[in-house]
């Protein structure tokens, strides 16, 4: 019924698990694309340009905001990370839904800009469980993480502006509601408007 995919926002506490889930809802399904972002911060080790992020110098992304190539950026901890447009918008047209791993700010700016968009909010079963996955990654120093749970606080803040809350517990449960979500919200009335044009064209010459 959609003829264009639809805008995903995926946000959620440093250390909540969404690049896992993320991965796993690729795996299962075909119709989701992935963003990939341009960020200034350094790859941590096993991170490929391209891949996880587009790794860019200050200058490069303050000149891709000059040229309008981001559809949203913002500033987290220290670094600047930002959506390329060109991708999004192909893959949109292509039918696909496209995931936005983003944070807060850029979320809002997004659901600004596309309000069919639906924004998601995953987080872990508890705060204490939260500290244990940032430590337990490793790939972060004890500066980084405090500075970054500091941040889930302020985020916390927020967390009402989101159209749905993804608790990830367990992974399997978690990709699945994820999924099921996304669909109803292909289901909205708001976001099948050319469909119900024609249906009351149709029903006009019936
Ligand atoms: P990390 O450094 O852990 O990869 O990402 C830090 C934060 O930046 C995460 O909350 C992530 O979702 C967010 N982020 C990644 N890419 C973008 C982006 O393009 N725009 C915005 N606004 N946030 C992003």
């Amino acid at each position: 019924m959609n003829e264009h995919g639809m805008l995903v926002v995926v946000s959620g506490f440093s250390g909540a698990g969404k690049g896992t889930l993320m991965k796993e809802l690729l795996n299962r399904y075909e119709n989701y694309a992935l963003s990939i972002s341009a960020t200034t911060r350094a790859p941590r080790t096993g991170e490929v340009d391209g891949k996880e992020y587009f790794f860019v110098t200050e200058e490069h992304f303050n000149d891709m905001i000059e040229k309008e190539e981001l559809i949203e950026y913002a500033q987290y901890v220290n670094h600047s990370y930002g959506t390329p447009k060109e991708y999004v918008l192909n893959q949109m047209k292509m039918g696909k839904d496209v995931i936005l791993e983003i944070e807060i700010q850029g979320a809002l700016k997004v659901k600004e800009r596309f309000p069919e968009a639906i924004l998601l909010f995953v987080m872990p079963p508890n705060a204490q469980e939260l500290k244990r996955r940032l430590i337990g990654r490793g790939t972060e120093s004890m500066e980084v993480i405090n500075a970054r749970l500091r941040r889930a606080s302020e985020e916390a803040q927020g967390m009402e502006a989101y159209d749905y809350i993804l608790i990830n517990d367990e992974i399997d449960t978690c990709v699945e509601e994820m999924h099921l979500m996304i669909q109803v919200q292909h289901k909205r009335a708001s976001n099948n408007m050319a469909f119900l044009s024609q249906i009351r064209e149709e029903l006009k010459n019936i």
